[in-house]
C-alpha cells in the first residue's frame, strides 16, 4: 500500500520589540539569569499587565504580509497550567479571537507551486527557561525570557513531505525577517516549530491519527524528525497496529523519537477570557496604515531583481532567501553601481566563505559597506582581482577596513609600467620552453607565462596589462 504523509506546523517566533509584551523589561537575548525581570513578568501577585502596542503592530504586519484577515475585535485568553518556568501558572495567549486568520505561504510542490494555508496567528507571551544542572543534581530557573512576545503561526495540514515543510519554514522566516518583526535566529530559539504529523493511505481524504513533536529549532533536525516519524507510523500501520495520538520527543543525536505523553493525560488548560486586559478594537484605517507601510516582500523583490536588475533566477532565489543577503546586496550594488558584480561576489566568494566557516547569514559580522569598497577598488584598478579576493576574506573574517588593509599590507597594484615590464622580461628569459611553445602556436603556454609574471609581481599588477605586455614582447 502507498501512504501519504500529512503535516501541519505550529511555528513560534519571538518578536524583536524593544520591551516585553506586558511590561517594560528588555527582550534582549541572554544576559545574567533573572536580570531582565520585574514584578510583572516574574508573576508577582497583585501586578497587572499593560499591553505593548508594538506587539499588535508587529502581528498585523506579519498577518498582512502573509495575506491574512485582521480580526477587528480581538482579545486575550488565559491558558492555565503549572510548570516552574511559568511563574504566574498561566500564560496569556489567544484562543477564541486570534488577531489574524486565513493567510498562506507558497511553496514549490512536486507538482508545481502550492499554497500552504495559515489557519491563524495569535499573540502570546513566552515562558522562562529551566537549566538542569547534572553536577549539582538540581534545576535552576531563568525568568529573563518570561513575557518576551511571541507570535504563534498555525498552518493547516497541507504539507506533504519534509522538503515541503522546510521550504515552508524558510519562506515564512524570510517574510518575518523582511517585515522586521523577528531576527528568527534558530540557535537562540527565536524561531521554533511543533510538528504535527499523520499518515494515511494515498488517495484517502480522511486525516489519520497524529503525533506531535514540540519545540524543534533546526531545519535539519525537523527534516530528519519528519522522515523518521512518518516511517514509524507507516511501519505501525503495515504491521496492523494503530498510531496512538501522543506528544513525542525528538532526540537528534540518536535520530529517534520517544513517547512523552498520550492524549489521555493531555492537559486541560481551562481557558477563559483574560480578565486583566481589555479587548482590542482595530479600525480599517489602522489596517490600511500598516498595509501601506509594508516593505517590499520576497516575491516582489525576486521579480524586480530579475526584471529590472537582470539577475539570474538562481542568484535571485539565493539572495532573496535571507534579508541579510538582501541588505548586503542592495548596499553593495549601490556603492559599486553594478548589481551584477555585487551578485557575483555574493554568490561566489561570500557563499564560499560562509560555507567554509559554517557561518549563517544572520551572523555575518562585517561592515555593510566593505564589499562595495573592495569592488570599487578592483574596478578602479587599484588592486588586482587576486588581491581583492584576499582583502574580502579579511573583511569577512576580521571586519578589516578594505582601504586601510590594502595600504597596511602594501596590496595596491604596481602602476609603475617599468617594473611590470622588467618582471615580464625576466619571466620570458627564464621560460624559454614555454616561450617557444607559444610561438609554435600552443596558446595555453601564454596562460602559464601570465601566471608566472603575476606571481613575480606578487599578484599586484593588472592582469590585462601583463597580458598585453607579454604579447607585445613575444611579438604577437
Ligand atoms: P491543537 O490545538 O491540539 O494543537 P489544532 O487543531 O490546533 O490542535 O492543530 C494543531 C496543528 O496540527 C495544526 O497545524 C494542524 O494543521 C495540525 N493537524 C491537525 N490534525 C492533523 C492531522 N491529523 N495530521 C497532521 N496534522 C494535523
Ligand atoms: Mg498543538
Ligand atoms: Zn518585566
Amino acid at each position: 500500500m502507498k501512504y501519504e504523509v500529512v503535516i501541519g506546523l505550529e511555528v513560534h517566533t519571538e518578536l524583536s520589540t524593544k520591551t516585553k509584551i506586558f511590561c517594560n523589561c528588555t527582550t534582549a537575548f541572554g544576559g545574567e539569569p533573572n536580570t531582565h525581570v520585574c514584578p510583572v513578568c516574574a508573576g508577582m501577585p497583585g501586578t497587572l499587565p499593560v499591553l505593548n502596542r508594538a506587539v499588535v503592530e508587529y502581528a498585523m504586519r506579519t498577518g498582512l504580509a502573509l495575506g491574512c484577515e485582521i480580526t477587528r475585535y480581538t482579545k486575550f485568553d488565559r491558558k492555565n497550567y503549572f510548570y516552574p518556568d511559568l511563574p504566574k501558572a498561566y500564560q496569556i495567549s489567544q484562543l477564541y479571537l486570534p488577531i489574524c486568520t486565513w493567510g498562506h505561504v507558497e511553496v514549490q510542490g512536486k507538482e508545481g507551486p502550492k499554497q500552504i494555508r495559515i489557519k491563524e496567528i495569535h499573540m502570546e507571551e513566552d515562558a522562562g527557561k529551566l537549566i538542569h544542572d547534572p553536577f549539582e543534581e538540581c534545576t535552576l530557573v531563568d525568568y529573563n525570557r518570561c513575557g518576551v512576545p511571541l507570535l504563534e503561526i498555525v498552518s493547516e495540514p497541507d504539507l506533504r513531505s519534509a522538503e515541503e515543510a522546510v521550504e515552508y519554514l524558510e519562506k515564512l522566516r524570510a517574510v518575518l525577517q523582511y517585515v522586521g518583526v523577528s531576527d528568527c535566529k534558530m540557535q537562540e530559539g527565536s524561531l521554533r516549530a511543533d510538528i504535527n504529523l499523520s499518515v494515511r493511505p494515498a488517495g484517502s481524504q480522511e486525516l489519520g491519527v497524529r503525533t506531535e513533536m514540540k519545540n524543534m529549532n533546526s531545519f535539519r533536525a525537523i527534516a530528519r524528525a519528519i522522515e523518521s516519524e512518518a516511517q514509524r507510523q507507516i511501519d505501525l500501520l503495515e504491521s496492523g497496529e494503530k498510531v496512538v495520538q501522543q506528544t513525542r520527543r525528538w532526540d537528534d543525536t540518536k535520530g529517534e523519537s520517544t513517547a512523552m505523553r498520550s492524549k489521555e493525560d493531555a492537559q486541560d488548560y481551562k481557558y477563559f477570557p483574560e480578565p486583566d486586559l481589555p479587548p482590542i478594537s482595530i479600525s480599517d484605517e489602522e489596517v490600511e496604515r500598516v498595509r501601506t507601510a509594508l516593505p517590499e516582500l520576497p516575491e516582489q523583490k525576486k521579480r524586480r531583481y530579475q526584471e529590472q536588475l537582470g539577475l539570474s533566477a538562481y542568484d535571485t532565489e539565493m539572495i532573496t532567501s535571507s534579508i541579510y543577503f538582501v541588505r548586503l546586496f542592495e548596499r553593495t550594488a549601490e556603492l559599486c553601481g553594478s548589481p551584477k558584480e555585487a551578485a557575483n561576489w555574493i554568490m561566489g566568494d561570500l557563499m564560499k566563505l560562509l560555507n567554509d566557516t559554517g557561518t549563517l547569514p544572520e551572523n555575518m559580522a562585517f561592515h555593510p559597506d566593505s564589499l562595495g569598497k573592495v569592488i570599487v577598488m578592483l574596478a578602479q584598478n587599484k588592486i588586482s582581482r587576486q588581491s581583492a579576493k584576499k582583502v574580502f576574506e579579511q573583511v569577512f573574517k576580521a571586519d578589516v577596513d578594505p582601504e586601510q588593509y590594502v595600504q597596511a599590507n602594501n596590496l595596491g597594484v604596481v602602476t609603475d609600467t617599468g617594473a611590470i615590464r622588467a618582471a615580464v622580461e625576466e619571466v620570458i628569459a627564464a621560460n624559454e620552453k614555454s616561450v617557444n611553445e607559444y610561438r609554435g602556436g600552443k596558446t595555453q603556454a601564454l596562460q602559464y607565462l601570465i601566471g608566472q609574471s603575476m606571481r613575480a609581481l606578487r599578484g599586484k599588477a593588472p592582469a590585462q596589462e601583463v597580458t598585453r605586455l607579454l604579447k607585445e614582447l613575444l611579438g604577437d
